[in-house]
């Protein structure tokens, strides 16, 4: 008897720490209603999903779009890194990347400003893996985006996408594209960085600005000039994916990012000019000293 009661506590405790790890791994990816919803969860996976956020998220959150609570709704507690011995860039700063066929010099261009309001082909959106809204420039993206008939622009597009994907959530570093709507873009790239630093991770945040490049290259937008007439993408405008909720070093990030876009341009020479776009927030300096740091390893040459 004794035997069968403990196996039965052996069995029951088994459950609960499983699905209460589930729930933390979970409540990291996905907002309490999204982990509920992906598997018709268990009360204990909803506890791990709950103490998950609120041991790893306590922090008020930031600007949140027209869809209700974001995903990911409020930034980690980070202690700031030491400022680290190198100037901040100045901004805006442009770099000049030589081509493989010898065709006219792209652009870096690192500025300060709003991923939102940029006037390129394509502005690119730090998304979750759902792709349905989050906080920080996701938020930001959906709000600008606009309404029709009472709904979201960029979120409407977004489940377009997912019902070709039959609902399949992004992966880590992969990226789909909708319109911007009532942006100054054509385009929105909605990419998908990693959480967290580890050595594949790097891969990942690599694939993201990749993917956002690749996807972004395949599209067209209208010449204002003339009506009816269309042609390639050829400017395209990042935010510091991965940097803000995502949790990824900014030196680290900085140097993926440049080298990947640098790489890329080098390559490509239908994209004539890449913008990063650092945001005022409490990092600012941080992130423009990360930059000063990536350009000055890639020896970049700065446009006079
Ligand atoms: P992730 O979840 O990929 O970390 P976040 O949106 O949380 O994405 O933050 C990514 C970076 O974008 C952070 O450096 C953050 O400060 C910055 N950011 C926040 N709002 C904006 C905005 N409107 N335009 C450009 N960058 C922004």
């Amino acid at each position: 008897m004794t035997g069968k009661i403990s196996k039965v506590t052996l069995a029951a405790s088994a459950t609960i720490l499983s699905a209460t790890a589930l729930g933390l791994y979970f409540g990291r990816r996905f907002s309490w209603k999204q982990a509920s919803l992906l598997g018709g969860t268990p009360p204990s996976l909803l506890f791990g999903c709950y103490a998950w956020r609120i041991c790893r998220e306590p922090t008020p959150p930031g600007p949140s779009g027209p869809l209700g609570p974001p995903s990911r709704s409020s930034a980690p507690i980070r202690v700031p890194t030491p400022q680290p011995a190198i100037d901040p860039i100045p901004l805006p700063s442009t770099f000049l990347i030589e081509r493989e066929d010898g065709s006219p010099p792209a652009k870096i261009l690192i500025l300060e400003g709003k991923i939102e309001e940029q006037e390129s082909d394509v502005v690119v959106n730090a998304a979750n893996s759902t792709i349905r809204g989050g906080s920080g420039v996701d938020a930001a993206i959906h709000q600008a985006g606009g309404m029709k008939d009472g709904k979201n622009i960029i979120d409407e597009a977004c489940v377009e996408v997912l019902k070709t994907r039959e609902g399949k959530l992004l992966a880590d570093g992969e990226s789909v594209i909708t319109t911007a709507g009532e942006m100054r873009a054509t385009w929105c790239v909605h990419t998908v960085g990693p959480h967290g630093s580890a050595l594949k991770k790097k891969k990942k945040l690599a694939s993201a600005y990749q993917t956002s490049l690749e996807i972004a290259m395949a599209q067209e937008v209208p010449i204002k000039e003339e009506e009816g007439a269309v042609r390639k993408v050829q400017t395209i405008s990042f935010p510091l994916v991965s940097t803000g909720v995502f949790g990824f070093p900014r030196g680290k990030a900085a140097l993926i990012a440049t080298t990947t876009i640098r790489d890329f341009l080098k390559e490509h020479s239908q994209l004539t000019e890449v913008r990063i776009v650092i945001f005022r927030d409490s990092y600012f300096n941080e992130n423009r000293c990360a930059y000063a740091a990536a350009v000055k390893k890639l020896e970049l040459t700065a446009l006079a």
